[in-house]
């Protein structure tokens, strides 16, 4: 191989920019000139370096070995000792060819030494367990927002009770357990604000609206915990009653409901909250259409027969 270095840009371009090799050009004096990405990225240096003595920048050149490249080019192997300002020391070896007006080096080999390494790899651990924990705090804070969405597209807006949507899906999952659990009862109570539209039509939207907050609050207060309350409608609630083994249990929480409307005070509001209820409870094999279309009926019922009244059939 016949390498004229002299004119060769094209192979000094591909060293210094496209290799990994750390690769160096310098004056005769032995000052830098130029320098690769590589050779930067060994040192760890963000100083400019040119035109610095090589030897106050990167260490003593020690050559090891000598051989004709042609006539007029040797090649040296050189090998030196980079410490750098931290004071971690750094193994060079390479090769250096000298021409007329340059001295070029390309390192091969390089140990850095063990603590470099320690420092490098704590330096990496302790940016892995920074990332570790913000990647934590971004699940929470997804985690937290997924929440939110779920009990958003689950929430009525107005009241802040369950929606039509949410109530469906509970009272699906809790008879499928039923099947499973067949000592298990599952009541439903249908009510319905008796005349509602006359708030409306007497005070305006707004004072409809806070009667049906309080209309829900007042629900909320009296039944347990388990149970699922829901807002159905305008001005219709629902509420799934969990492990009532009787009748008459349904029959009781809905006269009490219907009591407590008596309690509801709203400032400036004459007309008395009354509400219709029809309860029911889950009959085995039937499915919710039917279960529900009995609730409604029994409430119809209770509204037929002049309102403010329960029905359990
Ligand atoms: P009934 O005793 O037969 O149930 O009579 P009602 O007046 O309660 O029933 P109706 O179905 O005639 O009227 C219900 C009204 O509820 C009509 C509707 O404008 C009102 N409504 C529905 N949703 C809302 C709401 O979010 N806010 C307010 N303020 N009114 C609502
Ligand atoms: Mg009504
Ligand atoms: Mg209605």
């Amino acid at each position: 191989m016949n390498l004229n270095l002299n004119n060769n840009e094209i192979l000094l371009e591909y060293l210094i920019n496209k290799t990994n090799m750390p690769f160096i050009t310098l004056t005769k004096e032995l000052k830098i000139n130029e320098y690769n990405n590589a050779f930067e990225e060994l040192l760890g240096s963000p100083e400019d370096l040119s035109n610095k003595l090589f030897e106050e920048i990167v260490g003593k050149i020690n050559i090891t070995s000598e051989k004709m490249f042609d006539e007029n080019h040797s090649i040296k192997e050189i090998n030196c000792i980079y410490r750098s300002k931290s004071n971690s020391t750094t193994h060079l070896q390479g090769s250096l060819i000298e021409n007329e007006d340059e001295v070029i080096i390309i390192f091969r080999n390089f140990l850095i030494d063990e603590s470099k390494i320690i420092r490098e790899m704590s330096k990496m651990n302790s940016e892995m367990s920074t990332l570790a924990r913000e990647l934590t705090k971004k699940n929470n804070q997804l985690k937290n927002a997924n929440e939110k969405i779920t009990k958003l597209i689950n929430t009525d807006f107005l009241t802040g009770v369950a929606n039509r949507k949410y109530f469906f899906e509970r009272l699906k999952e809790m008879i499928s357990f039923k099947k499973r659990e067949p000592s298990m009862s599952i009541g439903v109570i249908f009510t319905d604000i008796d005349f509602f539209k006359k708030f409306n039509d007497t005070y305006g939207h707004d004072i409809g609206d806070v009667v049906l907050i309080k209309f829900t609050e007042m629900l909320g207060q009296n039944i347990r915990q388990e149970d699922v309350l829901a807002r159905i409608g305008g001005e219709e609630f629902c509420i799934v009653v969990q492990c009532t083994p009787k009748e008459n249990y349904l029959f009781d929480i809905s006269e009490k409901l219907r009591k407590s409307c008596g309690n509801i005070a709203i400032e400036g509001v004459d007309i008395k909250v009354t509400a219709s209820f029809g309860a029911t409870l889950y009959r085995d094999g039937e499915d919710i259409d039917t279960l529900m279309k009995r609730a409604d009926s029994n409430m119809y019922m209770a509204k037929k027969n002049g309102r403010n009244q329960v029905v359990v059939i």
